[in-house]
């Protein structure tokens, strides 16, 4: 058993006298490729660095980042896997009560702007070693960004954690090209080309760049603040963007282009490396995030749907990077050798699990592009959405020795599943567990339009094919719907009509996702600025944590607890007589769905 150092003692016993990297985590130290910190920790370590972790440190004095002593080229430091900010407050601003990324799912150990204030304690303790952040949340608030905590717009988060260099998006290229730079000599401060990196100067002095409305700038103008997103996310794509520029006060924040995406080789590489794949034996309390992932394969990275939710464009890419089928059949046969393995694979997938294997098919038009989405509004006729590379790995692996079930739980696209027939039989008859996660997110079209999603109309569609396919095969199995609440351009009329829409399909929801605007997504663009940065038209959102609710209750009319606050928003909306069309039956449609939804 071998876990990167995270002590003195484990250190010695490597036979080493100092280390040369120290990534300090708000996460636990879980050695598995699903978490970023081990991951690169394992790269680095792959190329002959000596790599320690310090996981969760006590962020109240700087002595417990001085554990593992003074490293000789940086220090690396993310927040975890989500955003501290994200990580410890609810939607609606309230402490949260637990924490995944923690042993036993305590709160509270990691400190709020956990990225900020590990830089801090780092430069108190070791005054002129170098700090690089990274991470999520580093990478999302790489330029200046609105900030729903405190509901103003913050500086690049560079300029608030006084580091050295950020690296944002995928860090594997980065984070190597500046330690190897590092170990032969270089100054980080001289360091000032490498792809995914951001740093604070003085003077431009790169090569072609975008300038962008600065932090003061867009601080005083939410036109200038939805433009300057506009600009930035159009930048996004790793062949074709440029570095950008935006200034802060006197300073400027230079942020490189993206890296370029991994091959298939390299990313197989980054998978084949000595995980233990469990946590670190110093946990003696169980932790949920591996609990969660512990038997599920990523197959891929990348997402080219272009949510207006999401950060995943401003973080992995749009270019999705497929590992081989020879490496993942690898990865789960490993797991079929760990004692705690039961036979059951929890998921293949990625961030929309039927894009394994996808791209677009045309090189040219892929290297310049600056759409959103490969979907939306329709299909791009460019794209590959051949779905022969999915079914052949699905079926490989249920084919493994070892593996009694394996289940697809990422999400999956039901736009795309139209053109992939097959897959979509494969994950029917052999991967569901029961449940089929579908995120239509919502089923009024203009509020599916502004979050760039597919709208009501193919919804229903997909699951009368889903129901048709289920009763076929002879498989009692469901989906389950996820729905956001507060997204912009919806208001409560429209959560009504949306609920109306839920009850005469029969699907009584459990869990409401409340629009939460976290860096780095179009639709936090929209929620701060009103408008809509890529078409510039006014779009409203609920701002209040008051119409935020009533929105949701809509949606959980059903449960006792929200039924007074569903009323509240009928009265608001004056459709009080409408009630009947939640809590009757005249509503219902007995010919819909009746076996596609639990309810
Ligand atoms: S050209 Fe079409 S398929 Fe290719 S990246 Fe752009 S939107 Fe996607």
């Amino acid at each position: 058993m071998s876990y990167i150092p995270t002590n003195h003692k484990e250190v010695i016993k490597r036979g080493w006298t100092g280390l040369d990297v120290i990534f300090v985590s708000g996460d636990a130290y879980i050695d598995h490729p699903a978490f970023g910190v081990p991951l690169l920790a394992r790269l680095l370590e792959s190329h002959g660095f000596r790599v320690g972790i310090i996981a969760q440190p006590d962020w109240r004095s700087k002595e417990a980042f001085m554990t593992l002593g003074r490293p000789k080229l940086f220090f690396a430091v993310s927040a975890g896997a989500m955003d501290s900010m994200v990580a410890h407050y609810t939607p609606a601003r309230k402490l949260r009560h637990d924490d995944a990324y923690s042993p036993g799912n305590r709160r509270g150990a990691r400190p709020n702007r956990a990225t900020m204030v590990y830089t801090s304690r780092l430069k108190e303790a070791f005054k002129d070693l170098p700090v690089i952040i990274g991470g999520i949340e580093a990478s999302l608030r790489r330029f200046a960004h609105y900030d729903f905590w405190e509901n103003k717009v913050r500086r690049s988060i560079l300029f608030d954690a006084k580091a050295d260099l950020l690296i944002y998006g995928m860090a594997e290229r980065a984070i190597l090209e500046v330690a190897e730079r590092m170990r032969n000599g270089e100054l980080i401060g001289n360091i000032r080309d490498v792809r995914g990196t951001a740093y604070n100067a003085a003077t431009i002095g790169i090569g072609p760049a975008l300038t962008v409305p600065s932090f003061e700038e867009i601080s005083t103008s939410k036109e200038n603040f939805a433009e300057a997103f506009r600009l930035e996310y159009l930048e996004q794509n790793p062949f074709s963007g440029r570095a950008i520029v935006q200034k802060h006060g006197n300073r400027m924040l230079i942020c490189n282009p993206p890296s370029l995406p991994l091959e298939e080789p390299e990313i197989d590489a980054v998978y084949a490396l000595p995980f233990e794949k469990s946590p670190h034996p110093s946990y003696s309390e169980p932790i949920t995030a591996w609990e969660q992932i512990k038997t599920s394969i990523t197959s891929h990275r990348g997402c080219f749907g272009g949510c207006a939710f999401c950060a995943i464009t401003m973080h992995q890419g749009k270019i999705i990077q497929s590992r081989s089928k020879s490496s993942i059949l690898a990865e789960v046969t490993s797991l079929t050798r760990k004692a705690w393995f039961k036979g059951s694979i929890s998921d293949i997938g990625g961030p929309t699990a039927n894009m394994y294997g996808l791209n677009c098919a045309n090189t040219v038009a892929m290297k310049a592009c600056q759409r959103e989405s490969c979907l939306f509004p329709a299909i791009c006729p460019n794209l590959n959405t051949s779905d022969k590379s999915a079914v052949s790995l699905l079926r490989e692996v249920r084919s493994l020795s070892g593996v009694k079930h394996s289940a697809v739980s990422s999400g999956v696209r039901y736009d795309l599943l139209e053109k992939q027939n097959s897959y979509f039989s494969e994950l029917t008859a052999h991967h569901v567990s029961g449940r089929l996660k579908i995120a239509p997110e919502h089923l009024v079209d203009h509020v599916t339009d502004i979050m760039r999603k597919p709208g009501r109309k193919l919804f229903e569609s997909f699951c009368a094919r889903f129901r048709e396919q289920s009763y076929r095969i002879g498989k009692r199995q469901y989906i389950v719907p996820y729905l956001i609440s507060g997204h912009p351009g919806c208001t409560l009329d429209d959560m009504f009509e949306l609920a109306v829409a839920l009850k005469k399909m029969g699907i009584k929801v459990e869990q409401v996702q409340d629009f939460t605007p976290t860096p780095g997504t179009i639709a936090s663009c929209m929620f701060y600025s009103g408008l809509d940065p890529m078409s510039g038209k006014s779009v409203y959102s609920a701002v209040t944590d008051r119409e935020k609710g009533l929105q949701k209750s809509l949606l959980l009319w059903h449960l006792p607890a929200e039924r007074s606050k569903a009323m509240v928003a009928l009265k608001e909306l004056g459709r009080e007589r409408d009630a009947g069309l939640l809590w009757g039956n005249e509503n219902r449609d007995k010919n819909v769905s009746k076996k596609c939804f639990e309810s």
